[in-house]
């Protein structure tokens, strides 16, 4: 069966015999014209962070509900879930079919990992987690039989837990053929050696998807923490980056009419040179827990330094891992903003046990990403959502959480406009405290204040560990002196005017 059938990929037959038989002028204003309608905005789903737990259950002892809840008590159970505890079989599917209301016939799929309960390493095993990612591998093909799904490992998809190492093994195997419905030869090749894998977007060349195993940057991770680049990552995705701005200098010219030199079937195949990547654990830092990154110091400066060599050719990153929703922001050395990595919230809304992260629970959320289909833009956001709450004491609904550029007025989701994004939740209180609603999906309703601003903006701003300290001290600092902390509790009282 065919992934992709994309309608906007021109039939060059055709084409050859019309240009044939039009004046110069005549065609190249038809083809000025085509390439405004093949630069229609395209749509994809972005899902992450499901973490089924197949023990969920409604029992009358509140602490025996799932495993995932380590004995807290899911005093709220009922079928969609509990706020302690990972997704019930009924939540995950419940949100892939939603996807399927909400967006049938996305362009593709993106899926940032983690599928597995948080439990004990005991209480799975190799088996078990195959068997979990490929029980929700399954329903995705199950739901969304012809769309083409580009998905990355997360640390939860290995046993034991966050331990994926930079060489082949059993579960990239197994992984690998589970996923071959998606993935090419070279990309299944890449994929068991080291969990990565890259394949062209939208079957078109010099369009391209990277899909990356981060998790072999994570601190936690001891089977890659002595090695200088596990399974050869960065060496590779700085060759296939440094390809893809080589060719893209080369095929400059034919940007400025793409489907003229498609028509005279010139340079056809090396047109534009755009990437998107994707992957679970982002470099930086936790927004919810002050200090607390999850790449190693010197994974993490390496990825930040691949970014930024290679900006031109990057025009987003997605990833997981938070279950929350936030952006992490790329500067260049002159403060503009290059890059925008956007973290997706998860499905599952179970809360948190990293100490000292209060109230670290979510509702589920599923994202839609607007891009133009020529440039790879992206331009604009939308979450959809299940109040927890009130779809186990009523019925299921899915809901629009919000659009990015009506609740925060930016024309796109370019990094120029995230940049905005970030300045105006950095100094109007009203779009702190909007922010911070998004941040755990209408979960957390409660008020930030002056440190969550500070431990939110710098999180955002500053992927870089030395930069991202200097931004506390100078944050806690415009907090202090700025008069902040009067702004943000006056702020308390405004924000029942503040839009959505
Ligand atoms: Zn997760
Ligand atoms: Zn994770």
């Amino acid at each position: 069966m065919a992934f992709m059938d994309l309608p906007f990929k021109p039939r060059r037959g055709f084409w050859w015999v019309l240009a044939v038989n039009m004046s110069p002028v005549r065609l190249l204003l038809s083809c000025l014209l085509l390439k405004e309608t093949f630069a229609l905005t395209g749509r994809f789903w972005h899902i992450t962070d499901l973490h089924w737990d197949p023990t969920y259950k409604l029992t009358d002892n509140p602490e025996l509900v799932c495993s995932s809840s380590g004995k807290r008590p899911a005093s709220g159970a009922g079928k969609f879930g509990d706020y302690v505890c990972d997704s019930p079989w009924e939540l995950i599917n419940s949100s892939m079919y939603a996807m399927k209301k909400i967006l049938p016939d996305p362009d593709f799929i993106v899926w940032t990992g983690d599928d597995t309960p948080h439990v004990p390493n005991e209480d799975l095993g190799e088996e078990a987690v195959v068997n979990i990612v490929g029980n929700l591998s399954h329903l995705l093909t199950e739901v969304f039989p012809d769309t083409k799904v580009y998905s990355a490992l997360g640390n939860h998809d290995y046993h034991p837990k966050s331990q994926l190492p930079g060489a082949p093994n059993y579960i990239y195997d197994r992984i690998s053929d589970m996923w071959q419905k998606w993935l090419d030869p070279a990309s299944r090749e890449t994929f068991k050696k080291g969990g990565y894998y890259t394949e062209r977007l939208l079957n078109r060349a010099g369009l391209r998807m990277l899909v990356l195993n981060t998790n072999l940057y994570y601190d936690q991770n001891k089977e890659t923490k002595n090695s200088d680049d596990p399974a050869g990552q960065f060496s590779w995705l700085d060759r296939i980056l440094t390809e893809a701005a080589n060719n893209k200098e080369k095929a400059n010219v034919c940007l400025q009419c793409q489907v003229f030199f498609e028509l005279l079937g010139l340079l056809c195949d090396v047109i534009v040179y755009q990437v998107y990547i994707i992957g679970h654990v982002p470099p930086g830092f936790f927004e919810k827990k002050r200090s607390k990154p999850w790449f190693t110091s010197r994974f993490n400066r390496l990825y930040l330094d691949i970014i930024l060599k290679h900006h031109s050719v990057i025009i987003g990153q997605f990833f997981g891992h938070h279950h929350t929703d936030s952006f992490r922001m790329f500067y260049n050395a002159e403060g503009l903003p290059i890059s925008t990595m956007f973290l997706s919230p998860g499905v599952t809304p179970w809360e948190t046990t990293l100490p000292g992260v209060v109230n670290g629970a979510n509702n589920p959320g599923i994202r839609v990403f607007e891009y133009d289909r020529d440039t790879l833009l992206v331009k604009d956001v939308v979450t959809y959502y299940m109040n927890l709450t009130q779809v186990n004491a009523d019925a299921e609904r899915w809901e629009k959480e919000y659009r990015l550029t009506e609740s925060f007025r930016v024309p796109d989701a370019s990094p120029a406009s995230m940049h905005r994004v970030l300045e105006q939740i950095a100094t109007d209180p009203c779009y702190l405290q909007k922010y911070y609603h998004f941040n755990s999906v209408f979960y957390d309703l409660t008020d930030c204040d002056s440190d969550c601003r500070v431990d939110h903006v710098c999180a955002a701003r500053e992927v870089d560990f030395e930069r991202y300290e200097q931004c506390l001290v100078k944050e806690e600092a415009v907090s202090i002196h700025g008069g902040m902390l009067v702004i943000l509790s006056v702020a308390a009282s405004l924000v029942i005017s503040c839009w959505y």
